[in-house]
């Protein structure tokens, strides 16, 4: 049993419950963007939000957030140690550090000692550029474990364990075997992902490849999808990689490819529904087929769901057909008897 840590009031480290993060692509001290962002975030299910901290202003700037949002925030820090101490004083419920740039000195032991005070945890954050001129994937690891495992030992002499890991590479392969690692090597919760992902494609597929991976071996304790789009399909591309592992209670939406006897505009409705429905939280299984000779028999295991016709839709339950539904009002019908059910 890993040991659980605090972020605000988010457990991580409870197996049966893995936070969704994300991070703000904002300028921090922009209070009325980030807070914006953050909003929406949360309305879309992001449980734990990150802030770069790239200055005083930024830093300052949490406090002022803090009152504005629901999440708790973690601020983001590299190089200046005295901004990790100026966020824990802002009021961070986290902060996260990484030992390619906060080196062992006297500057570690001020923000490790802030921490203690103020009673928040750190995320040690490895990623690769510490080790990228490293060649080989098994020297990387052994290099990997022995930085690591030095650096965590700072913390525990100065009798810090409120710890939380992540190792993030750019190569999805090695991404696994460090985290395989790390879950051997320490008790602490680690937070999974991928960094340098990629867009909303390239960037989904490797991420659910590692983490699926990693959450199949039951390792992972909170996760970051890391995109270059809008940081809301994060939080989608993260539920639905849960949802897979029986990790996220919410709605899963099916959809047949169409073919030649596709005779609506049935990717216009995939496409508006699914914003709605990634919101509600039920745990149901939800079909939109392309035609109702085959829809209803193809999606039969679907809870209920939509198969077309010529400017209407037929409304299905486990497969049994219920009603004809006019082209014009799918959406609002569909979303009522999701409600409903
Ligand atoms: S449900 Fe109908 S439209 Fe969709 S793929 Fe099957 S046959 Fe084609």
């Amino acid at each position: 049993m890993k040991k659980q840590i605090k972020v605000g009031n988010v457990i991580i480290g409870n197996p049966n419950h893995i936070p969704i993060q994300s991070m703000t692509n904002t300028k921090t001290k922009n209070i009325d963007e980030t807070v914006s962002l953050i909003k929406r975030l949360t309305d879309a299910g992001c449980e734990i939000i990150r802030v770069a901290v790239v200055d005083l202003e930024d830093a300052q700037a949490i406090k002022e957030i803090k009152k504005l949002i629901s999440i708790p925030i973690v601020a983001d820090i590299h190089y200046d140690y005295r901004l990790a101490i100026a966020s824990i004083e802002a009021g961070a419920d986290k902060i996260r550090i990484n030992p390619g740039n906060i080196p062992q000195t006297e500057d570690l032991y001020k923000v490790i000692d802030k921490a203690k005070e103020y009673n928040i945890p750190i995320r040690i954050g490895f990623n690769s550029g510490s080790i990228d001129d490293i060649t080989s994937n098994k020297h990387k690891l052994d290099e990997l474990e022995k930085t690591i495992s030095k650096y965590v030992k700072l913390f525990e002499e100065r009798d810090f364990t409120n710890l939380c890991i992540s190792v993030k590479m750019t190569d999805p392969l090695l991404t696994i075997e460090a985290n395989r690692l790390c879950n051997k090597l320490f008790n602490y919760p680690l937070h999974i992902g991928l960094t340098e992902a990629g867009n909303h494609i390239s960037g989904t597929i490797r991420s659910s490849y590692v983490l699926g991976t990693l959450l199949a071996e039951g390792i992972g304790d909170t996760i970051r999808v890391s995109l270059t789009a809008d940081p809301v399909k994060e939080i989608e591309v993260a539920k639905e990689i849960l949802k897979i592992h029986g990790l996220y209670k919410g709605i899963t939406l099916i959809s047949c490819p169409t073919c030649g006897r596709c005779n609506y505009d049935m990717m216009k409705i995939v496409d508006e529904m699914y914003p709605h429905i990634m919101k509600i939280d039920k745990e149901l299984t939800v079909a939109i087929m392309g035609c109702s000779v085959n829809g209803p028999g193809e999606a039969k295991d679907a809870d209920l769901g939509i198969a077309g016709g010529k400017n209407e839709a037929l409304l299905f339950k486990k497969g049994k057909p219920i009603r004809k539904i006019p082209q014009d009002q799918i959406i609002t019908e569909l979303l009522n008897e999701i409600n409903e059910y």
